[in-house]
């Protein structure tokens, strides 16, 4: 899967997407996180890539021109696959789990991130498929918002994470919050953890742990239990036959 970023900050996300598990799977070819920074593309000789707003109103906005260029350098660019372009924009339908997936099925996605007061109308018109938002709050810039999606998106790629078993029983993916977990020593601050844990015993572990996940997605996400719940509804165990009195005389 490819990310192609248009920003006018790269190192931002260069400094987020080149650690760790993201920073890997690049080097191992799995998925490849481009930047192209939109002033390279300005044909301003001051290098200009913003401007007042029309109409009046405070700071600047990100100018047409810059990044038009950019994205048709970058889009006649891509290998043939399905191609998404996205702006980050807290006006945007808010970014969750199941978008993640709905996104992980493209091959390219091509992301713009917005600076400033944010970005001429015309070119979103013009080049945006949809705008995302990652929640209802706003930030300086579009640039980690980007490595959210990007982050979110990867882990669900083949080869990403060592298996798939990783986010399939993880808090939300699983529909429910994630259990407690415990790793050494067996005893902290006098904390002891829980004894079915070191019980072996596989079968009591998973219900345990379901229970747990059950406990806490009721008392922190409620809307997300009552989801889970209509989804799996508990069978009631099959009432035993009564058994008739004879009455053969
Ligand atoms: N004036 C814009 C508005 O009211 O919608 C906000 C501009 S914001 C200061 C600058 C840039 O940060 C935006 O263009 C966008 O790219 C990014 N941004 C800010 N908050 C965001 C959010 N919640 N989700 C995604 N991107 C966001």
């Amino acid at each position: 899967m490819r990310f192609e970023i248009l920003t006018l900050f790269p190192e931002l996300i260069r400094s987020v997407v080149d650690e760790s598990i993201l920073g890997r799977a690049q080097k191992n070819g799995i998925i490849s996180v481009n930047t192209h920074n939109i002033r390279d593309y300005t044909t301003n000789k001051h290098r200009k890539v913003d401007d007042t707003p029309y109409g009046g109103g405070m700071g600047m906005l990100m100018a047409t021109q810059p990044i038009y260029d950019c994205y048709k350098a970058v889009y006649s660019s891509l290998p043939e696959g399905r191609t998404k372009a996205v702006y980050m924009s807290p006006r945007g339908r808010i970014f969750d789990q199941n978008m993640a997936k709905e996104l992980s099925e493209y091959d390219n996605l091509i992301l713009l991130c917005g600076h400033y007061e944010g970005v001429d109308q015309r070119v979103i018109d013009e080049i945006i498929d949809e705008e995302i938002s990652i929640g209802d709050y706003v930030l300086t810039g579009g640039e980690m918002p980007a490595c959210i999606v990007v982050d979110a998106v990867s882990r669900l790629i083949d080869g990403v994470l060592s298996d798939k078993v990783c986010y399939q029983d993880e808090s939300i993916s699983s529909g429910l919050l994630e259990y407690p977990q415990y790793t050494r020593p067996p005893v902290f601050n006098g904390k002891e953890v829980p004894e079915i844990l070191l019980s072996g015993h596989h079968g009591n572990i998973d219900k345990w742990r379901l229970e747990k996940s059950l406990e806490l997605t009721k008392e922190r996400r409620p809307d997300l239990y009552e989801k889970y719940m209509f989804e799996h509804p508990v069978k009631e165990p099959k009432k035993k036959k009564k058994m008739s009195a004879s009455v053969d005389n």
